[in-house]
């Protein structure tokens, strides 16, 4: 239950039909993983998860084993990738829930082999993926160099070594992370695709199967020019392509100048809240913290119960706006933790208890985490997952 009028409406049939679409995209052949790291990307892991599944996601990705155990508790079926690695004290309870962990450190190896031998698992029952670094130099096993270096297979080598006969570990998956996710007409350094091939090769060399290669996020899948090359690398092993989309799942794709078709993808999320206060004051006066509001005529202000500790980027003191009545306000000084002021002097007609909309649509306008991210100077990713813990997510339609 829920009193406070600020809450996220999560609407489950665009959240479908987002999936069905990408999966389209990635082809008949390759599987589909739904990536809900970060509560979802603020949507909302317990409300998202059941969704994508339902819809036919393959598998879910998730950045840690908190969310794992969360995600495992409501008794979903598929694959959770941990893309995160594994920290001390972690293994154990990955294994327990069957989370399958993202590795690349030795260290990890030691945690889940040790973990495995606690719980009594061996022969490879415990499926884990390596992660190579071509070059987003974040996390993996770094292979970045030409073919034949010796000092960057050495430690491929060496990591790909520990998934002997005796090991309690099987390497099921190999992925790699793409540097360029945000914008769609920047391609990937194609020196990424062209390691991440080398890296397949000396693991199939050193006689490993893996079941699964999997890379690229919604800017791949929705850019497309390197599905095909991805799957043959795939093929090539014998492996399963998959892809990774995140963002393009919750509507929003990564922006792009090119000609690609994007319009069966919807936004799933709509925050909204009410106002909860209403007052006039005159020329000259002003609002909010160190007055930095101040009218030049009679004005007419509508308070909302939510703030920076909603979500509502402080940034956006004087400059964002909301929807209320269908038309746009906007915020009237700085925006408080727990408050923000918004100028509806135009807007006559405004009521106590009005529904107003922070994030998404109202009668025919709408306001997208790329608009605020454009106002504040960041990405969509950071306004959608910006958005606290403390506002609920309710399923819609
Ligand atoms: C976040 C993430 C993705 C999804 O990226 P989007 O740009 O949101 O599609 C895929 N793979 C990894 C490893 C990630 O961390």
């Amino acid at each position: 239950m829920f009193t406070r009028p600020v809450w996220v409406e999560i609407s489950r049939q665009k959240l479908t039909q987002n999936l069905t679409r990408l999966r389209a995209l990635a082809g008949g052949r390759a599987g589909v993983m739904a990536v809900v790291k970060a509560n979802a990307y603020g949507h909302g892991l317990m409300q998202c998860a059941p969704l994508v599944i339902a819809a036919g996601a393959d598998w879910i990705g998730i950045t840690s084993v908190d969310e794992g155990v969360r995600a495992r508790a409501m008794s979903l079926d598929p694959p959770i990738l941990i893309m995160s690695g594994v920290w001390r004290g972690e293994a154990e309870a990955a294994l327990e829930h069957a989370l399958t962990p993202v590795v690349w450190e030795h260290f990890h190896l030691d945690l889940l082999e040790a973990a495995a031998q606690k719980l009594g698992l061996r022969g490879g029952s415990v499926p884990v993926h390596l992660e190579i670094d071509t070059g987003m130099s974040r996390q993996g096993v770094r292979f970045t160099r030409p073919p034949g270096d010796t000092e960057g297979s050495a430690a491929l080598r060496g990591i790909l070594e520990r998934f002997h006969s005796g090991s309690a570990l099987r390497l099921e998956g190999i992925m790699t992370h793409f540097s360029a996710p945000e914008v769609l007409d920047d391609a990937h350094p194609p020196s990424q695709i062209g390691f991440f091939a080398e890296a397949l090769r000396v693991a199939y060399a050193m006689g490993l199967r893996p079941q699964w290669v999997s890379a690229g996020n919604s800017a791949t899948l929705l850019a497309g020019r390197d599905i095909a090359s991805l799957q043959s690398l795939a093929d090539t092993i014998g492996a399963r392509l998959l892809l990774r989309p995140g963002l393009s799942l919750y509507g929003y794709p990564p922006r792009f100048t090119g000609e690609v078709d994007l319009d069966r993808l919807h936004q799933v999320l709509t925050w909204k809240t009410r106002v909860t206060s209403l007052r006039e004051i005159g020329a000259g006066e002003s609002a909010g913290y160190n007055s930095t509001f101040r009218t030049d005529r009679k004005s007419r202000l509508a308070l909302l119960p939510c703030g920076y500790a909603d979500g509502v980027n402080r940034l956006l003191s004087n400059r964002g706006s909301v929807l209320v009545r269908g038309q746009r306000a906007t915020i009237a000084g700085r925006v408080s933790m727990d408050q923000t002021i918004i100028d509806v002097t135009d807007l006559r007609e405004v009521e106590i208890g009005d529904e107003v909309v922070l994030i998404g649509s109202q009668g025919g306008l709408s306001i997208t985490a790329y608009e605020i991210a454009d106002q504040i100077g960041t990405i969509p990713y950071e306004v959608l997952c910006g958005i606290n813990q403390r506002v609920p997510r309710v399923l819609v339609d």
